[in-house]
């Protein structure tokens, strides 16, 4: 489990990076912030484009920069988007799947207060397809 002092540091983190949000045709601003099994961590932002369709999400922009800089085993990622609670989009949770034990990585979902959620990526994307169904 994460300790308190992690959780109030991936929620600072998200909030961070949702501040580089660019996203001026949604308007909705997301920031995300990844924790990696060794304890460091990556964050990102959603990245929208013009032409709608090759924009990026806060969470998957913060899983390719820890895999891009050899990072692969991930325990928790926080997100803080609008209003109390931003969950991930489908594709997003499937990224996630790729990387992580999904009874065990954390979704922490958070807002502008204090309050949060704590999901496992197996509550938010039950029977996954993953790496060990192609074995
Ligand atoms: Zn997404």
């Amino acid at each position: 489990m994460l300790d308190a002092e992690i959780i109030d540091t991936l929620i600072r983190r998200a909030r961070d990076a949702r501040s580089f949000s660019y996203a001026p045709y949604s308007n909705f601003h997301v920031g995300a912030a990844l924790l990696c099994i060794d304890g460091s961590i990556y964050s990102g932002c959603n990245v929208e484009n013009a032409a709608y369709s090759p924009g990026n999400c806060a969470e998957r922009t913060a899983v390719f920069k820890a895999v891009s800089e050899g990072h692969t085993k991930f325990k928790a990622i926080a997100i803080v988007g609008e209003g109390d609670v931003t969950p991930p989009c489908g594709v997003c949770r499937q990224v996630l799947r790729e990387f992580v034990v999904p009874q065990d990585f954390q979704v922490i979902l958070a807002g502008h207060g204090s309050a949060y959620k704590i999901k496992s990526l197996e509550e938010l994307l039950p029977l996954s397809f993953g790496p060990d169904n192609l074995i």
